[in-house]
């Protein structure tokens, strides 16, 4: 595994927004840092050195909550942005607050938290969308350097790596989404060029990061239906590049929040609180107001409870506190509204003359104020309708001493790592009311013994293991390009070996068909050798002293027809039936046919259970095609199938290839590596060359590894020597060979 210390450049974070603030106080500009996750985060990282990694100088792109003028001033001040140095971006009002107010939190924040009907669909602000990506992109162009590493944050600049990625092919970029990457159900909701150019700005980063298993899940479905690539162990499959998705579940200070106790202005909050509230129990909560943080369900949730169990009226508390966000939405502002009207009337509902159910406050709280809440309460009541993580939840059990139950959503992405919680459906009052009784009730040993499991993980995943743990994978990402790219052929590569091609006085071609000599499609039938190629390999053969093979799975009758005139040998069903050039089919051995009627109702099984799969029976061989099923649908059926034909032909003299979208079974002894070992025996070839795509074409690679310079197309782990990056690449080197 490489580490931190392979990168050597500088860390170069990029947010929408700067994390901070410039305020002009007495004629002098002061900095006030922003407060969020994010941030916070990011400043622990960056603070202490201690905490590894070599990138030496930390910077930060973002666009500034300030004017210029301002900025400007400032920078002839004193320019101290602390741990980071800053690269501020100035957009123009207009355009941003299309961009921002507009896509990104009328469009992309909606869906992506599962509201389609909130979501607006107005072509001109995804313009401003791509309008201010493309300034965000253009400044990163123009500050970074080759050995720079890019960390760009979040759905407001999702196009960005791919811009950058287009002018700097081999700069690190990874990309973290902060939000939850919705089902592609949903996402599919967007118009279709958005889809396109989001998934595609997206794979210009060389790691995608999530919140949580299943946010990854739904982002590479997304990219095999929208852009068609494949994954496998999360790493998706480009043309020219491999792009690794996965999961980094953002943590917190952990140490910041669960000492904070010990701080004599926090001790006495918590006491204040204590005795203000007259020692009764306390439930609370703390969001941006936003539709997504379930204030109205909880709300209900809690008033159901207050009418459901009157003994605990005037027992207990809720400190409701919403912070203000994005106030100049409508959708926030009708949002706040209603909260205050369901605050007004529970109150006004239950409140007796020395009671009220509910203490509601709209403003930001103190880092004091919020940690003597999380310490002084008995509940915790976190119920977002979505959530990508919710570090409110963290924070409280981080903060929480000897006391204290977290009430969670199970839609915040934090549930997948605390499922010692009380975990519940917001949109279920009764369930949200059944836990607050669950909370009010359980034994303090209880409480404890959940709150220490839960505060273990988050000490062995803080929000330091989290940046290193992101930057240490992206840094294996590179090296495993590195490894990839090593082995594309070079133009130096590619001149020797048209040298020795050219000295050999005795030289084999050994090509496979489909996806070497001509692109893959979606029905095997429709691959048809064009004229090029057929005059290709006409002028090929014409030369004595080249011999051509196509090495394929097809079967005899179909190579016959397609190639019955052109002086090629030609290799059927992967070496059952081979036909010399000018000769005639010879039958490699006299095969047993019996078996196809005991395997065929298996497949067609499968291909019962998965539309736009189909069997196709060639002369000795059964193939059960899967391209065209939907992709997730056909690897679940593939290998479910290989599963029962291993059973099925355990003992007996057949054998399964799990090949490129098919499955063929066929009986053992027959492959490409048998077959064109046979072919070169008992000829002096002084030059021969082995290209295939798929993992048939492995055992032609592995038998002839002294012998050939072998080629794989696509990417991939292969046995060849060298690879290239698609079929194109092959019909060049052929033509590249003759001249
Ligand atoms: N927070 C804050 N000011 C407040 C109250 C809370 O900065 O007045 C912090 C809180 O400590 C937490 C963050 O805001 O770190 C909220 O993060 P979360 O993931 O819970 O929700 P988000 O606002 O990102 O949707």
């Amino acid at each position: 595994m490489t580490n931190t210390n392979e990168h050597n450049g500088r860390l170069i974070v990029v947010s929408n927004r700067l994390p901070f603030q410039l305020l002009e106080k007495d004629n002098e500009i002061v900095l006030k840092e922003s407060d969020g996750g994010l941030v916070s985060a990011l400043k622990s990282y960056f603070d202490g050195d201690q905490h590894g990694g070599t990138l030496r100088e930390k910077w930060w792109i973002g666009s500034g909550e300030f004017p210029e003028k301002r900025w400007k001033k400032f920078a002839k001040q004193d320019n101290a942005t602390g741990s980071f140095q800053v690269e501020p971006l100035f957009i123009e009002s207009k355009t941003y607050n299309k961009y921002y107010n507009g896509f990104c939190n009328a469009t992309l924040w909606p869906l992506f938290h599962y509201f389609p009907s909130m979501v607006e669909f107005d072509e001109t602000t995804f313009e401003a969308y791509e309008e201010v990506n493309r300034i965000f992109a253009d400044k990163i162009l123009e500050f970074v350097k080759p050995g720079d590493v890019l960390w760009i944050h979040d759905y407001q600049l999702m196009l960005v790596p791919g811009m950058v990625r287009e002018q700097m092919p081999d700069i690190t970029i990874g990309f973290f989404l902060h939000i939850p990457f919705p089902s592609f159900e949903v996402f599919r909701l967007l118009h279709t060029p958005w889809k396109q150019k989001i998934v595609k700005g997206l794979l210009g980063a060389d790691l995608v990061g999530f919140h949580t298993h299943e946010y990854v899940q739904h982002f590479l479905k997304t990219v095999q239906m929208v852009a068609g690539l494949d994954h496998q162990f999360r790493n998706i499959m480009l043309p020219d590049r491999l792009v690794k998705a996965d999961l980094f579940p953002l943590g917190i200070d952990f140490n910041k929040f669960h000492n904070a106790s010990e701080l004599p202005e926090v001790k006495n909050e918590r006491a204040d609180i204590l005795q203000n509230f007259n020692h009764r129990k306390i439930i609370f909560s703390v969001d941006r107001l936003d539709y997504t943080k379930g204030i109205n369900h909880r709300l209900s949730g809690f008033e159901f409870f207050l009418e459901q169990h009157p003994e605990w009226r005037e027992k207990v508390v809720f400190v409701l506190v919403v912070v203000p966000s994005r106030q100049i939405i409508a959708k926030y502002s009708e949002r706040r509204k209603m909260i205050e009207e369901q605050v007004g009337r529970l109150n006004g509902k239950y409140s007796t003359l020395h009671w009220q159910p509910i203490i509601y406050r709209y403003n930001h709280l103190s880092f004091t104020e919020l940690c003597a809440l999380y310490e002084a309460s008995d509940i915790g009541l976190i119920t977002p309708l979505r959530d990508g993580m919710n570090l409110v939840a963290k924070e409280y059990v981080a903060s929480c001493q000897d006391k204290g139950v977290l009430i969670l959503s199970e839609f915040a992405g934090a549930a997948n790592e605390m499922g010692e919680a009380v975990l519940v459906n917001p949109m279920d009052k009764r369930e949200v009311a059944s836990a607050i009784l669950t909370g009010l009730t359980m034994p303090k040993e209880e409480q404890v013994q959940r709150l220490e499991v839960i505060q273990q993980r988050l000490k062995d995943y803080t929000v330091i293991h989290w940046v290193n743990d992101f930057l240490k994978e992206l840094a294996a990402v590179k090296e495993n390009q590195r490894i990839q790219a090593t082995k594309h052929l070079s133009k130096s590569e590619l001149l020797e070996i048209g040298v020795r091609f050219k000295r050999a006085h005795r030289r084999h071609l050994l090509l496979d068909y489909d996806g070497t000599l001509v692109p893959l499609v979606k029905h095997p039938k429709l691959a048809i050798p064009n004229e090029d190629l057929i005059r290709l390999l006409n002028i090929l053969s014409a030369d004595t002293k080249t011999e051509a093979t196509i090495i394929s799975g097809r079967d005899s009758k179909t190579l016959e027809q397609w190639f019955k005139n052109v002086p090629v040998n030609l290799i059927a069903e992967h070496g059952a039936a081979v036909r010399m050039k000018n000769g005639d089919w010879q039958i490699e051995k006299d095969l047993d046919q019996s078996w196809k009627p005991l395997i065929r109702p298996t497949l067609e099984l499968f291909t019962q259970r998965s539309p736009g799969s189909m069997v196709e029976e060639k002369g000795h061989t059964l193939a059960w095609h899967y391209r065209n099923v939907d992709p997730e649908l056909g690897f679940v059926r593939s290998r479910e199938l290989l599963d029962s034909l291993h059973h099925l032909l355990r003992n007996t003299p057949l054998n399964v290839v799990d090949g490129n979208k098919v499955i063929e079974v066929r009986l053992s002894g027959i492959d490409k590596g048998t077959v064109a070992s046979k072919l070169l025996e008992g000829d002096d070839y002084d030059f021969v060359l082995a290209v295939g795509d798929d993992k048939t074409d492995e055992d032609m690679f592995r038998a002839l590894i002294d012998r050939a310079v072998t080629i794989k197309i696509g990417p991939g782990n292969t046995a060849a020597k060298f690879s290239l990056t698609n079929q194109n690449e092959v019909i060049q080197l052929l033509n590249q060979l003759l001249n």
